[in-house]
């Protein structure tokens, strides 16, 4: 008798689970999946396999001043193995994101920031913006956007494929960190209505002469290279450390020819280059003053949002240098060192994708100021 109800039991449990199993299956298959989870510009964005149907919000109190921020999306599945919880942002406990039932995804926010509520889904497309900003609406953005002339830019994600630029250990590579601030960088400066283009699109090795051969082929009005600093040896790696700019001029200071001479290194790979002297002797003054102009500008940007979030960001200042990748360029051009890669405290910056955002809304805004001033 007994062994019957316990067989009875394990079979009706059998069936429920497998009826479960079915369900979550053709869900798998029926519904929207979770892709991946990006941060930029201070918004949260989760991409769909398809359109969003609906998402629903509300907010709970938690302990110390933490809320959580909820957000239902009826139709979202996640894939076994996607989460969202590795994201860093000020202010954000946690994220966390999971099936609370078969059609129902739930994403959990917990922060001591006021959010904005404004969250938007569009497409595939789930914005949460984490800091609240009751100042521009996307409404206003876009009218500035369309009455504003074309602008084109060049960007130069340095080193790639063979050339790793700069590095420490065996993660903070510099063509990595530097490919995805310019990638950063070019969203940001496409949503403000710019026409921007690339050097590399990927991981390759572009000689540096083809970069500002390409700039020119684009009739860019500017052209913007990014690098990544290392010091000169181990024993100094907390010594150096800042953003630096440099735009093409006869090197004046050492550590504007230590860096010229490693970012240079692979250029003289090659078998054909010509003397520093020659190349210098065709760059126009104007081209020189527009290009320190444009430095300035992004140099100030770039620190302004960095300090904002991240305090003490250290001012390596605008320097004049005999960097290869910029000869040639008919328009103004500078090179940006984002930070010190083999620096403890920037190098870990340098890693952390909001720190990454920041640094290309620096530069973005100082290529609109320059403009505007121009
Ligand atoms: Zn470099």
């Amino acid at each position: 008798m007994e062994k019957t109800i316990l067989n009875k039991t394990i079979t009706s449990k059998y069936l429920i689970s497998l009826f479960l199993l079915l369900f979550f299956s053709n869900s798998l298959f029926a519904g929207n999946n979770f892709v991946k989870s990006t941060i930029s510009k201070g918004e949260l964005n989760l991409y769909f396999t398809s359109d969003i149907e609906r998402v629903t919000y509300f907010t709970l109190p938690d302990s110390d001043g933490v809320t959580k921020y909820v957000y239902d999306i009826y139709g979202g599945v996640l894939p076994s193995g996607k989460g969202i919880s590795k994201h860093s942002f000020r202010n954000i406990e946690s994220f966390r994101m999971g099936q609370n039932s078969p059609t129902k995804l739930r994403v959990i926010i917990r922060s001591k920031q006021k959010f904005s509520p404004n969250h938007l889904y569009v497409g595939n497309r789930l914005t949460i913006p984490l800091i609240h900003d009751g100042k521009t609406s996307s409404k206003t953005k876009k009218s500035v956007k369309s009455s504003r002339k074309a602008y084109t830019v060049v960007i130069d994600a340095g080193h790639g494929g063979k050339d790793n630029g700069a590095s420490c250990g065996k993660v903070k590579i510099e063509k990595k960190v530097v490919f995805s601030v310019s990638s950063k960088l070019k969203k940001r400066l496409e949503d403000d209505g710019f026409k921007v283009y690339m050097t590399r699109e990927d991981d390759t090795f572009v000689p540096l002469p083809s970069r500002t051969e390409f700039a020119n082929k684009k009739k860019a009005d500017i052209f913007i290279s990014i690098h990544a600093n290392a010091a000169p040896k181990k024993s100094l790696d907390s010594t150096f450390e800042g953003i630096e700019i440099y735009y093409l001029s006869p090197a004046k200071t050492d550590r504007a020819k230590d860096a010229a001479a490693k970012e240079n290194a692979v250029m003289f790979e090659g078998k054909d280059f010509y003397t520093t002297n020659e190349y210098l002797s065709l760059i126009s003054r104007e081209k020189i003053i527009e290009s320190h102009k444009l430095g300035l500008d992004i140099s100030k940007m770039m620190l302004s949002n960095v300090r904002n979030s991240f305090g003490k960001v250290s001012d390596g200042g605008v320097k004049p240098a005999n960097f290869w990748v910029l000869v040639g360029a008919q328009m103004p051009a500078v090179l940006v060192e984002t930070g010190y890669i083999t620096h403890p405290e920037e190098g870990d910056n340098l890693m952390n994708s909001y720190y990454k955002s920041l640094l290309a809304k620096g530069i973005a805004e100082g290529v609109e100021r320059y403009l505007k001033n121009k």
